[in-house]
């Protein structure tokens, strides 16, 4: 009988697609394989099946799949249904889902744009087909998977992409936009197998060169010869340990003892700096940690609540070791990849190579790998990552930490699926039996709702480490300072005496901007015109650093006019405090100081983050100067003064979550300061001296902020006390767009009633080119999702089958943020 296959393709395309099997595949294809199927006019995609069956579609002409690719599944059973849950959830497709849980290397398809390897050199001879499809990319280094095919005439050409790409002959290109440029280390190994006979041999040959014999000696011992091991060994370390020449070590790969091979640093990297030792904890410590297990005992999810600095770092590490005790994996999430360095050297120490970390600004080769180590016989144990390691596969999660809970990098805003990674960990666990440990010092309301009220457990860390003392917060009326003409620029006289004070105390600082709400833009001086982009209602942000003008939501760059469109005035000027023009004030100001930014514009490369963090660290850099990024868990022990130059933007953002961000953002840069035996200070810059939120943060009181804003929210119904859908709709023509958001309204009104507001005009009404309006729905806490869900979709359904309005685009945002 016929066999045929559901697949899931990497678009948003609501139903499934079956495919017929030919028969000399039809037995080895299992749900969870990738194939490549035809779909659209002459395009091929990678495609994932997710049920076999035996029953032929009636409504539309069956294709065949082209290829298989994968012999054994790379999606596990419950992938799918995590899967499911996301698409069901967040109201996207599984494709959606699919896009964004898979590295661009496993989901190639005609657009993708392949990149011939120059550094690849075969291990055995490649196949015909390979051969030719390297030909044709030599000629021209880059070149989509269409193009290839027209050049080659080959058929099934998605099979040979892979077959090339599993060898590295060849890359996909996203990765190499990345400006990664892996750093190669040349490394020695023996030159063959060798025994402990042929070893003694080897020294009585050797005992008349001293050098020789101490770079035998030395490379025994760093290989982990003796313990049965074979660790990598890097040339320069073996020559540095003994002092001995470069000629020394290749008169031994003469002599046929050594060879040197080329390997890149950190991929994947085995040698590992391992100790495992684990920091005793403090008493305090030890009392959260065992109120943690006692609380996991009867709940699945706890919130360790640990004043900034408290050290929940260790207490994590102590919980990731018992895990493993138990044969199980721990899956440690990190809201921005800035903080990977400092904790990947943490966790390293302890656990050496069980550790594998994954983040978009790795290669997507990398990615690649670890995807398939995990479905390997020998996974890592830990996976350390950002938002997207929660779709890994994992064969026996036993613990998810969230590190930052709170942090809003976990939603992922755009494109779908607009999921929220704290959430979906949770709904993972719960669906692996595993245990979550969300950890923060400022927990996010609703987390805290949800822990206060009973469903999680509720653990606190009051102290911090070592009893250094939180920072003493002195706020400043800078409302005050400019009626009397006192502010330098936007910084006050109190922030500039600290800081030249902690420089001559040969101690660091910290400044902290806002980004929100802050792009530095140009503006003609003479009549106010501010450069705008052409396909999106935003104005256009300034980089100085490259002398351009960029939309933020399209990418689109621009020359600086060298005058004004309007009114011809050539005195365009900067407008806005953003990092940059911090950087260039406090250069201004203390010329001598040594000055490093850390913000999207400085951190495009995963080596650029950790310079700047290093330097900072190694104290090479006196004054950091950076936006949210630097508020982040990161933990510096020579900061005695952070200046939070502008309160404002956070508490003036018009939106329910403004004034919680606010305070969590200011109480987490705050806890930057503070060292050893000695207590740190903030200054906190505001026009609104008397608004309750400064008064919090100065008391760091979380609790008080909590109630209050709680209140709050039971009032004007909002989160945690009903849960918000946004539905947007784009279009490009506006008045169009009206008319269907009007009447779009007011069917959900039909359905929803007094829950839905709306439409209105978001805050950034047009990008690229479509306009947009936002329709918001609150449900409450006890209603059905998933009716909701059907009425929502019914109500798009109905929509889009009015051929006037059938080009209009829908999308959703669940518990936005
Ligand atoms: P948090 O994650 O709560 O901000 P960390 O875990 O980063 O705190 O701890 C702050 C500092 O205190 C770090 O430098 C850490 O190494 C140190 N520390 C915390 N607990 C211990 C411990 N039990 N033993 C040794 N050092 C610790
Ligand atoms: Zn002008
Ligand atoms: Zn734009």
């Amino acid at each position: 009988m016929k066999k045929y296959v559901d697949v899931i393709l990497p678009l948003p395309l609501a139903g499934g697609f079956t495919y017929a099997l030919p028969d000399e595949v039809a037995d080895k294809v299992v749900k969870g394989c990738r194939v490549v199927v035809p779909f659209g006019r002459k395009k091929f995609y990678t495609a994932i099946v997710y049920h076999v069956h035996y029953l032929c579609p009636t409504e539309y002409e069956v294709k065949e799949i082209t290829a298989m690719l994968d012999e054994k599944p790379i999606l596990l059973p419950l992938q799918f249904k995590f899967w499911q849950w996301i698409a069901d959830y967040y109201l996207c497709t599984l494709g959606d889902v699919y896009k964004a849980a898979l590295p661009s290397g496993l989901k190639i398809e005609s657009e993708t744009i392949v990149v011939y390897n120059p550094d690849f050199e075969a291990d055995a001879p490649l196949s015909p087909k390979e051969q030719q499809l390297l030909d044709a990319l030599s000629n021209d280094h880059e070149q989509s998977v269409t193009r290839l095919e027209r050049e080659t005439g080959m058929n099934a050409i998605l099979t040979v992409v892979k077959q090339l790409l599993d060898k590295e002959a060849i890359h996909i290109k996203e990765e190499l936009k990345r400006t990664y440029k892996p750093k190669m280390e040349a490394r020695v190994r023996f030159a063959m197998e060798m025994s402990e006979r042929q070893l003694n041999i080897l020294f009585d040959l050797l005992k008349r060169s001293a050098k020789q014999e101490a770079l035998l000696m030395k490379y025994i011992q760093l290989s982990g010869y003796h313990r049965g091991e074979m660790l990598e060994v890097s040339r320069q370390t073996l020559l540095q340990s003994t002092g001995a020449s470069a000629s020394a070590l290749n008169a031994l790969v003469d002599r046929k003892v050594f060879e040197i091979y080329h390997a890149e640093i950190g991929r994947l990297d085995n040698d590992s700096i391992k100790t495992g030792e684990l920091h005793p904890l403090n008493t305090h410590q030890q009392e959260a940690y065992e109120q943690i297990s006692q609380s996991f005992e009867s709940k699945a999810v706890c919130l360790l609540h640990g004043v900034t600095a408290s050290g929940k770092t260790e207490v994590y590490i102590h919980l990731i070791e018992e895990a493993l005790r138990q044969g199980k994996q721990v899956l440690y999430l990190l809201p921005e990849i800035a903080l990977t360095t400092q904790i990947t050297v943490r966790l390293k120490r302890v656990f050496g190579n069980r550790l594998g970390i994954y983040h978009s600004k790795f290669p997507d080769a990398e990615r690649v790998e670890i995807w398939q180590k995990q479905l390997s016989d020998s996974p890592y144990d830990i996976i350390l990552g950002v938002r997207s390691s929660v779709f890994l596969p994992f064969s026996k999660l036993g613990l998810i930490i969230v590190d930052e809970e709170h942090e809003n990098t976990y939603k992922q805003q755009d494109p779908a699926p607009r999921y929220n990674a704290r959430n979906a960990a949770i709904v993972l666990a719960g669906m692996t039996g595993a245990k979550v440990l969300l950890g923060t010092a400022t927990p996010s309301i609703e987390t805290w709702y949800n822990a206060t009220t009973g469903k999680y457990g509720l653990v606190k860390l009051t102290e911090r480490y070592k009893e250094i003392l939180l920072p003493e917060i002195i706020p400043v009326d800078c409302k005050e300072l400019q009626r009397k003409k006192r502010m330098n620029g936007q910084f006050s006289p109190l922030l500039l005496q600290e800081v030249r004070e902690s420089l001559e105390r040969k101690e660091q600082v910290i400044l902290f901007q806002n980004r929100r709400g802050f792009a530095p833009m140009i503006e003609c001086r003479t009549c106010g015109w501010v450069p705008k982009c052409k396909n999106c209602d935003v104005s256009l942000t300034y980089h100085k650093g490259i002398g351009q003008l960029t939309c933020h939501y399209c990418g689109y760059t621009y020359l600086v006019p060298s005058s004004c469109p309007a009114c011809q005035g050539v005195e365009l000027v900067h407008r806005g405090f953003g990092t940059e023009k911090v950087e260039d004030d406090i250069k201004m100001i203390f010329p001598e100081a040594t000055i490093a930014r850390m913000d999207l514009d400085t951190t495009r490369t995963r080596t650029a983050y950790e310079r700047i963090i290093n330097d900072f660290e190694a104290g090479k850099t006196n004054i950091l100067i950076g936006t949210q990024m630097v508020s982040k868990g990161l933990d510096f022990d020579h900061v005695s003064t952070v200046g939070i130059l502008n309160a404002d933007t956070m508490l003036n953002y018009p939106d329910f979550r403004a004034y919680e961000r606010a305070f969590q953002l200011m109480a987490q840069v705050a806890g930057r300061a503070g060292r050893k035996n000695k207590r740190g200070r903030v200054i906190l810059q505001t026009r609104n001296i008397d608004h309750p939120i400064i008064g919090q943060v100065m008391a760091n009181d979380y609790e008080a902020m909590v109630c209050a804003q709680l209140a709050e929210r039971k009032l004007f119904h909002y989160p945690p006390f009903t849960r918000l859908i946004y539905v947007f709709l784009k279009h490009k023509n506006e008045a169009l767009l009206d008319e269907m958001a009007t009447v779009m309204g007011g069917r959900l009104r039909a359905t929803f009633g007094a829950r839905v507001l709306g439409p209105d005009k978001p805050p950034v009404a047009r990008v690229q080119t479509l306009f947009i309006r936002k329709i918001v729905l609150k449900i409450e806490l006890e209603a059905s999702m998933a009716d909701a869900r059907k009425l929502l979709l019914q109500i798009q359904r109905e929509m889009i089958e009015n051929p006037k309005y059938k080009s209009l685009v829908v999308y959703y945002d669940v518990d936005p943020m």
